[in-house]
């Protein structure tokens, strides 16, 4: 192996050595560049990505107090321009060229940024094997051929000679300040701020992390600060390439790497900056022994208490805490969630530690409550501290570490491959902690040692003197009289009575304690059996074979021929049309399912912490079942989930916590990110029949545990069974594990007429309709607006292909022209949408900008695209399909990624197993005049036969409105950009700058921005005329909202009289509404399964 040549070229240390799960055929290399820059490479012989990842060390908790976010504005602007590449979006451009993209986040102590894109998928890969030999030859591997020699040399000039971009200052602030507006209402951002407003002032932890427009830019302007000198000087203090991790991953060997990265990285300037530390405690005195009572947006009810810790970074060997939380956090019996949860005051409970920095960390124990919970969340709090007391009481055992051990070296010795952006981005972060660098991969996973004074110095944090606690509810019997500045969550904070803490001290130190608390069980899940027999194969197979085939059971069944780990999945299906009759039956078995996974809990802890677990649905066409997972005791857990499935006894008292439980994830749907609700909507007009969440909050109070009890044998009385056995599973365990399934539930036949038909509605040609809803939460001002294009069968290879083709060649244009330059939002999605039959494109956006603006920008970039596709280069042409075959034939990364696959083929009624290579070959014989016809035909605005519908999700509360001033700053911004891009330099800046200054409201502004560009530019009137269109864009004034008003509907009318593509209408009747509409042919297997079944025996 490759590893063994611990060479030590130009006095260059190599660490290759590392610890790695059995099945890693991945290479390593550490290596340190002459600036200090540590570098891991990673070489895969057959990957069809490459990633590269660099962390710095420097994040939010580095923010200057008077600029809170900076850290994350210059992660925005470090990408803004290089001197090498100076176009704003080349970086992009190239990805999206090459199948790819890019991201970055900001976290407390450092910054991460990260690409990912594909090889083609005609160049074979390098090299197979990863000997010494392989590895040691200089493979003539050239630049010009890899495109992540391009995809480096673009993303390493960041890091070299970063322009930060005047122009473009003003916009990422934005996108930072709308990045923040989207997280406003968001509980988890809410509440994550409210603990750290409460914690000590002189901790960076303190701070607010993202920033916004007022904290990064209105702010210190009216300071008299320059800002853009601001994120230079804060980049220029905080990054050094000793401060930098740098991961590739790619398929060229480690020298062809070394010497790229050598190439590129070396550059990096380097200023010797020391690790950031914070020796000082997040909570002190002041702050421990507090209360905190905190009112959430969405109906949530938990109970949080929070310890101050110490940073256990360098205790990887050990990872004292885990041996708190295995315990506090444990599900099974004794445990303090079986506990509470049997007196119907809990849901869930989690418990861990957490580094916030070098220098301190947190450990919490958090508790879902029930109504009846919170009441009594003080009994709550002492029965943890009663646990805790119990652990204290006796030394460390050494024998539930041992457990932890041997789970956890199971867990890493078989681990799959994540994907290679998922892996660079992790181990850069990974890099900045202090492991052994052989144990960079090992180190966060395993357990390596019991270390008895290690656990017993981190128990000695959790005390009644050094916690703090926040209980969470909708409603309190008093007045919450503090809001937090940054989000406005009100709350109110007091210290904790004495009598409570008394009780508590007595709780945590009294021997005397509920029976029902106790250590848990030895856990018999844990896989002993581990054996894989591993029979190479030319080619995997890209079907599972029918191994079964009659009245009333179909087993689908593949032994894994790649993957080779002691794993498999196992799913089955009860299909049924019986689960969607009503909006009542819907929600009787959603209580069925949310029933038998509470009764579940206790007994599939154990499995579920040692790598096997289990998932029990409902559906519109039936219930499933899965587990998956080490395959060793599979059938144990398989047995008693059926058992349960079949002979649920319901219990009045689970029955009203789950019902509760229920009300409030129903009321809360409608408090969601408008984009996440919009799908539903847009749903509801392709399926043939849709159960809205409106719909089932009604029924919710006429349902009784007993009609649970009574309805759900109905089910299972009658259905078909299709399984699905796939990976460590020979032939006859996929029959056995049948036979059980059969055996237990021993449902009636369904005859095949009677099974459910998948199918949706067809949107008449030139349909135009809008349906409008306004949203529920009334402090949201985000609109949300899908707009939908159908184009026809989705089994339908051609038309899928175009609409994939079509989905990668406006990824970047849409995104660049509405979320970047037009700024409509945060949120900009487009691409191809698929349903059970239907298929289309759509745009999504969510903005602060009405609906009908919004459907009015979308339909100005469609007419934009439909010149910039007539005009594409034949070459840009086949790259963009190039790029799209390759995501199509991208391998698969692991077993589940198979399962999942197959599941979907199977579950979704078509077999279609083969479908990535059939998109593949049909991308490969689409041409340009295809794809113009396509365009013309279903997109284009201007054609008469598409079929359009868009869901408006209209918001009840107004954004403020932005200052003249403001405007006028946005404006310049805006224009420069845009001239630009139109290939005309903004000079003459003086000019403009007096234009606008002497503007005096902003209805003139754009009159300002048309003289300066006919009288100062002097530019052609076509020109100008497009620079004032997109700078009235820019501004939010565009002319286009919708071309007419919409038409109301007159539910008598049939719809194909009233369809007229230039004239939209308003949907106001669904119900009439769909019932005008057509119904598509039904989804049918794409062969007959007689063909799948497998012909030989050949064992
Ligand atoms: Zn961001």
């Amino acid at each position: 192996m490759a590893e063994e040549l611990g060479r030590s070229v130009r006095g260059r240390q190599r660490i290759e050595d590392l610890e790695r799960p059995q099945l890693d055929d991945r290479a390593y290399r550490i290596i340190t560049l002459p600036n200090q820059l540590e570098v891991l490479l990673i070489h895969e012989a057959g990957t069809d990505k490459a990633s590269a990842a660099l962390d710095v060390n420097v994040g939010s908790f580095s923010d200057a107090p008077d600029m809170p976010g900076i850290a994350h504005a210059v992660e925005h602007l470090l990408f803004m321009g290089t001197e090498k590449y100076p176009e704003e979006n080349a970086y992009n451009q190239y990805l999206t060229r090459h199948g790819g993209y890019s991201n970055a986040f900001t976290a407390s102590t450092s910054t991460n940024y990260y690409f990912e894109l594909s090889y083609p998928s005609s160049t074979p890969a390098s090299s197979q094997s990863v000997t010494p030999d392989a590895s040691q030859i200089n493979l003539v591997e050239s630049k010009e051929e890899s495109p992540l020699w391009g995809g480096l040399d673009r993303f390493g000039q960041f890091f070299i000679a970063p322009l930060f971009l005047e122009d473009t200052v003003d916009r990422e602030l934005k996108a930072v300040d709308s990045e923040n507006k989207k997280n406003l209402q968001t509980d988890s951002w809410r509440m994550h701020q409210l603990n750290k407003a409460l914690a000590n002032p002189d901790h960076p932890y303190n701070h607010f992390s993202t920033g916004s427009y007022k904290t990064l830019h209105d702010e210190p302007i009216a300071r008299g600060v320059k800002i853009r000198d601001e994120f230079i000087k804060f980049h220029s203090t905080h990054y050094s390439a000793n401060r930098m991790k740098l991961v590739v991953l790619g398929r060229e060997s480690l020298d062809t790497l070394e010497e790229w990265v050598e190439e590129i990285f070396a550059k990096v300037p380097n200023k010797d900056l020391g690790q950031n530390r914070w020796d000082m405690p997040v909570y002190t005195e002041k702050e421990l022994l507090t209360q905190t009572f905190a009112k959430p947006v969405l109906e949530s009810r938990s109970l949080d208490l929070q310890f101050a810790y110490r940073d256990e970074e360098k205790l990887y060997e050990s990872h004292p805490s885990r041996y708190m939380s295995h315990l506090l956090g444990h599900e099974g019996p004794g445990s303090i969630l079986a506990h509470i949860k049997a007196k119907g005051w809990a849901n869930g409970l989690g418990a861990g530690g957490s580094t916030l920095c070098p220098g301190s960390g947190l450990f919490t124990v958090s508790i879902k409550l029930t109504d009846e919970g919170l009441k009594n969340y003080k009994e709550v709090a002492k029965l943890v501290f009663q646990y805790i007391g119990l652990m204290r009481d006796q030394p460390p055992q050494e024998w539930i570490v041992e457990e932890q051990m041997r789970i956890s070296e199971v867990e890493f010795r078989f681990k799959q491959k994540s994907p290679p952006s998922r892996t660079a981005s992790g181990l850069a972060g990974i890099m900045q902690r202090p492991y052994d660098r052989k144990m960079l991969l090992s180190g966060p996973a395993i357990i390596k040692k019991f270390d008895a004074n290690l656990i017993s110095e981190a128990l000695t944090y959790l005390r009644p003197d050094n916690f703090r606690m926040t209980i969470v509810s909708k409603e309190f019997p008093f007045e919450l009289d503090q809001r937090e500045k940054w989000y406005g969550t009100e709350y109110k904070i007091e210290r904790i009575p004495e009598d409570l803490l008394a009780e508590i001290r007595e709780a945590f130190e009294s021997k005397s304690r509920p029976a029902e608390l106790h250590f848990p069980h030895k856990n018999e899940f844990i896989p002993t059996r581990l054996d894989v027999e591993k029979k190479e194969v030319e080619q995997p197979a890209k079907e599972p074979k029918l191994i079964r085939n009659d009245e009333n059971v179909r087993i689908w069944w593949k032994k894994d021929d790649q993957f080779w780990v002691p794993k498999a999945n196992v799913h089955i299906y009860l299909r049924t049309p019986m689960t969607n009759v009503t909006a009542r039956v819907s929600l009787l078995c959603t209580f069925y399912r949310e029933l038998v996974n509470d009764a579940l809990v206790e007994y599939a802890y154990d499995a579920e912490i040692s790598g096997l677990g289990y998932d029990f649905t409902n559906h519109s066409t039936g219930l499933s079942i899965t587990v998956s997972g080490f395959n060793d005791k599979l059938h144990v857990l398989l047995e008693k989930v059926l058992l349960q499935v079949r002979d649920l006894k319901v219990q009045e008292d689970r029955f009203t916590v789950i019902h509760d439980r229920m009300m409030r994830s129903l009321r809360n749907w409608e408090f969601r990110q408008p984009f996440h609700q919009v799908g539903t909507y847009s749903r509801q007009f392709k399926d043939e029949k849709s159960i809205m969440n409106e719909e089932l909050l009604p029924e919710l109070d006429n349902i009784t545990a007993q009609d649970v009890q009574q309805f759900f044998p109905q089910i299972l009385a009658q259905c078909q069974i299709e399984v699905l056995a796939h990976g460590n599973l020979y032939k006859e365990e996929a029959l056995k594990l049948t036979d059980l399934v059969e055996r237990t539930m021993k449902p009636n036949r369904l005859p095949a007429n009677q099974l459910p038909t998948r199918r949706n509605l067809i949107w008449p040609s030139g349909s135009n309709f809008i349906y409008e809803k306004p949203l529920k939460d009334l402090a949201n001002v985000n609109h949300c607006i899908e707009y939908s294009l159908f184009a026809g069968h989705r089994y339908d290879s051609v038309i899928r292909a175009k609409l994939l083709l079509l989905g990668q060649m406006t990824d970047e244009p849409c995104f660049n022209q509405l979320r970047t330059i037009e700024q409509l939002g945060y949120v900009v999605f487009s691409g191809p949408s698929f349903n059970d039959v239907w298929s289309g494109y759509r745009i999504l956006i969510q903005s602060e900008k009405d609906c009908r603006y919004l459907e009015g920008r979308i339909e100005h970039f469609l007419n934009t695209f439909e010149k910039t596709l007539g005009e594409m280069s034949e070459e840009d042409f086949e790259s963009h399909k190039r790029a799209m075959i390759n995501k199509r034939l991208a391998k698969l990364k692991n077993l589940s990624s198979e399962a999942t696959r197959f599941w979907g083929h199977i579950y979704g009624d078509s077999y279609d197993f083969l479908q990535a290579d059939v998109d593949a070959a049909t991308l490969e014989k689409l041409t340009k005049k295809d794809m113009v016809d396509f365009f013309n035909h279903y997109i284009s605005t201007s054609s008469s036969q598409r079929s359009k519908l868009s869901v408006h999700l209209q918001a009840q509360a107004k954004a403020k409105e932005p200052t003249l001033d403001e405007k006028k700053t946005a404006a310049i911004a805006a224009l420069k950009i845009i001239l630009t891009e139109h290939n005309s330099s903004p000079d003459n800046d003086d000019a403009l700058q007096t234009r606008i200054a002497n503007v005096s409201s902003a209805d003139t502004l754009s009159d300002a921005i048309a003289s300066y560009l006919a009288q100062d530019l002097k530019l052609a009137q076509d020109v100008a005329d497009k620079v004032l269109d997109e700078a009235k864009a820019a501004l939010g004034v565009a002319d286009s909202g919708l071309p007419a008003a919409p038409q109301s509907l007159d539910a008598a009318a049939d719809v194909e009289s009233v369809v007229d593509a230039g004239h939209p209408v308003l949907i106001e009747d669904v119900h009439a509404w769909k019932a005008s509409m057509h119904v598509s042919s039904g989804v049918r297997p794409v062969r007959n399964l007689e063909e799948f079944v497998e012909l030989v025996e050949k064992l």
